[in-house]
């Protein structure tokens, strides 16, 4: 675990350098086109505001907050535009603060208001406008301390970019976690998925052969499923996924290392982290008399289900993953072809 949250720790300082290089070029690249004050030049930074915000609602990607920060870009167009030389308060330059400021409060408040999960830090994004708007009151005031206002407009810009950027990145980010997410749980019994079974299978496989962990397998099979589906139908045989799946949990839920999975259509597998033999028979054993104790109430009757177990520990002679999956396997095999509803451990049934 610590070695995962480290590896995040790393990534998000990642995130942070790749958010910081592009803007901090653009803002030089500012200042420098500020500095040498020519009208194309001027436009041109322009174009590059209008371009990067561009990028922003690329990334973004939702029809709301696109349309949110359209207006917002369009107003550090106008604002990059208006800016130029405008020192004095006319009637023109109040007007364009005030609507910009409108526009500003108006996109604070929607994001606040409906963006629920897309924003991760609501907050942070009205602060960011809130700078915004001051680096903009800035410009307009009448000043002849015109360059110290530029360079504070230009710390506040900057800061706003890096906000977005920052904001744009959580929601990649989300969205990335959300998918990984789907990807290794089970949609029908919520369980972790085969997905997540063959990495953590691996990793386990790897840390005992290295001796760091001991580790035992448990691979579970419902007995005789498919009678089930036939006699009582395909959404009888969901409801007994589910509550098999609720019943193993139920048991291994205060066991610390131990993370269950459905690799199969009615097959289950609990990877085992320092736990020994006695430990997987006692789990497997609980297991086996929970799945006996449920009872499934139908229309056509009721009935009860049972399961077959297959334990192995880890053990030098598995060189390989498949070899100790394999091994695993035939302890299942040997309690079904044993009259199923029994626990195999290391080849011997011990529930009889
Ligand atoms: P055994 O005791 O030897 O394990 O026999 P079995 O009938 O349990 O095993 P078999 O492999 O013959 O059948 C498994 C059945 O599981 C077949 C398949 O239709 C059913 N199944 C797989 N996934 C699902 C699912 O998500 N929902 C339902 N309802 N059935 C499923
Ligand atoms: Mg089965
Ligand atoms: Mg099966």
């Amino acid at each position: 675990m610590a070695s995962a949250f480290q590896t995040k720790k790393y990534e998000n300082f990642l995130h942070f350098i790749r958010s910081f290089v592009p803007l901090f070029s653009i803002f030089m690249l500012q200042g420098y086109l500020l500095s040498i004050d020519s009208y194309t030049q001027w436009l041109t930074e322009c174009n590059l505001q209008v371009l990067l915000w561009f990028y922003f609602l690329l990334m973004l990607n939702e029809r709301g907050q696109v349309y949110i920060l359209t207006l917002v870009a369009t107003i550090f167009f106008i604002n990059f535009n208006f800016n130029r030389g405008i020192h004095d308060i006319t009637p023109l330059s109040l007007a364009i603060a005030v609507i910009g400021l409108l526009v500003i409060a108006v996109s604070a408040f929607v994001i606040q208001k409906y963006s629920v999960a897309i924003i991760e830090n609501k907050l942070l994004f009205v602060i960011a406008m809130i700078v915004f708007a001051t680096s903009w009151g800035l410009l307009i005031l009448p000043s002849q301390e015109l360059d110290v206002l530029l360079f504070i407009a230009l710390i506040c810009k900057l800061i706003v970019y890096m906000t977005c950027i920052h904001l744009v990145n959580s929601v990649g980010r989300i969205q990335y976690e959300a998918l990984i997410e789907r990807i290794n749980t089970d949609f029908l019994t919520q369980l972790s998925s085969r997905t997540a079974f063959e990495k953590s299978f691996d990793q386990s496989f790897k840390a005992a052969k290295n001796k760091t962990i001991q580790l035992a397998f448990i691979i579970l099979d419902i007995d005789n499923f498919k009678l089930v589906n036939d006699t009582y139908g395909h959404l009888i045989g969901d409801a007994v996924l589910k509550e098999v799946s609720h019943a193993i949990r139920e048991n291994i839920v205060n066991y610390k290392g131990a993370e269950l999975f459905r690799i199969g259509g009615e097959e289950f597998g609990i990877i085992l982290e320092n736990t020994d033999y006695a430990e997987a028979q006692k789990m497997s054993l609980n297991i086996l008399k929970a799945v006996n104790e449920l009872s499934v109430n139908t229309d056509k009757g009721t009935f009860g289900v049972t399961i077959s177990i297959g334990v192995a520990e880890w053990h030098e002679k598995d060189k390989t993953k498949e070899m100790f999956y394999n091994r695993a396997e035939s302890y299942l095999y040997f309690a079904k072809n044993n009259g199923k509803n029994a626990v195999t451990v290391d080849g011997v049934i011990v529930n009889r």
